[in-house]
């Protein structure tokens, strides 16, 4: 099968094909165990995040790739739950171990032994990948394959940044950063909370053009301080500089929480600007989203098919993934972008 790899890291600054096409076995399902016939798989910055280091995968090579929407084609021993031929999505969280006092209280993500897709095992920049049938989920008929694959990752964790944000419809919500996940998160606040007013921070025109005419109320620059205070900020850049903007432009006890796996280091210099008396008295908070539980998956989707979600998509072949990462890099961005690797 046709698959594109990580092989070593490197900067994407220096080195714009950092994923090698390359003709590797398919994988065999194992005990209850899906093989799926790859449909479309979403990219995600926390790709990047492996290709540069900044949370490397264990062993290399590996396949990339954890928004995954396939078909079952293959079952391994004891695997029932799917038919052959049902359309099922992959995400981030690709195992836990079960066991532990974070996977026994709903927090699997937490677990130690947390395995994330396309970085602990092979992902969906692929023709075929395998995965625990556990860890999928049925993708609802509403959705076209493309648009289903930025739900798994950019959606669902910005969902659960959503919830970890704790706000109450009516309130003023920040959205520092407007990319695939922004534009899901606004989208689906407008849903769950309809009196809630969203308030936008992003560097180009173009990304607050496209926020308000998603209904956010204002949309201004990263710098920018907005005419109220937020009761909450969810921030989606790899960046600092939004993050000490954003506390000033918090309301008392407002929370600011952080949706990234990992930041880059380019403008750390940004934190020491943090004034204790400005930004974080006043019981401001500072939290982060460590990535997803099954939970917010399975919620996430159910609730983008009531409203029904149409994330904005583009779509690249799976020889054009080193493109579209460059593109996140240089965040030439409106909506999500997507490989398609079968029709
Ligand atoms: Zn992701
Ligand atoms: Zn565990």
């Amino acid at each position: 099968m046709r698959a594109m790899l990580i092989t070593g890291i490197t900067d994407l600054k220096e080195n714009r094909e950092p994923l090698e096409l390359r003709d590797v076995p398919r994988p065999e399902p194992g005990e209850r165990e899906v093989l799926l016939k790859v449909l479309t798989c979403g990219v995600c910055h926390t790709d990047m995040d492996e290709i540069e280091g900044r949370t490397p995968p264990p062993r290399l090579p590996v396949i990339p790739g954890h928004q995954v929407v396939g078909r079952v084609e293959e079952r391994g021993r004891g695997a029932g739950r799917f038919k052959i031929g049902e359309r099922v999505g992959v995400a981030w969280i690709f195992s836990a171990c079960g066991r532990c006092a974070f996977c026994r209280s709903g927090r699997e993500n937490l677990c130690a032994d947390f395995r994330g897709t396309g970085r602990d095992a092979d992902g969906g920049y692929a023709d075929h990948m395998t995965v625990g049938e556990d860890f999928a989920y049925p993708i609802p008929e509403v959705f076209s394959d493309s648009q289903a694959a930025p739900l798994l990752c950019a959606g669902a964790v910005g969902y659960r940044a959503l919830k970890l944000a704790g706000i109450a419809d009516g309130d003023n919500l920040g959205l520092t950063g407007f990319g695939a996940s922004g534009h899901l998160v606004l989208l689906t606040v407008r849903r769950k909370y309809p009196k809630a007013r969203i308030f936008v921070f992003a560097r180009a025109e173009k990304e607050r053009e496209f926020a308000r005419e998603l209904g956010a109320v204002w949309a201004g620059d990263t710098g920018d301080r907005t005419p109220e205070g937020l009761q909450a900020i969810i921030d989606t850049t790899p960046v600092w500089k939004p993050v000490v903007e954003g506390l000033r432009n918090l309301a008392s006890g407002g929370r600011l929480v952080v949706n990234a796996i990992r930041k880059e280091d380019t403008d750390k210099d940004s934190l020491l600007r943090i004034d204790y008396a400005a930004d974080l008295w006043l019981e401001k908070e500072i939290k982060s989203v460590a990535n997803v539980t099954r939970a917010d998956v399975s919620e996430f989707l159910a609730l983008a098919a009531e409203i029904p979600l149409r994330p904005e998509v583009e779509e690249y072949p799976l020889e054009d993934a080193n493109r579209a990462l460059v593109e996140i890099k240089e965040r030439r961005i409106r909506g999500a972008k997507v490989l398609r690797l079968s029709a």
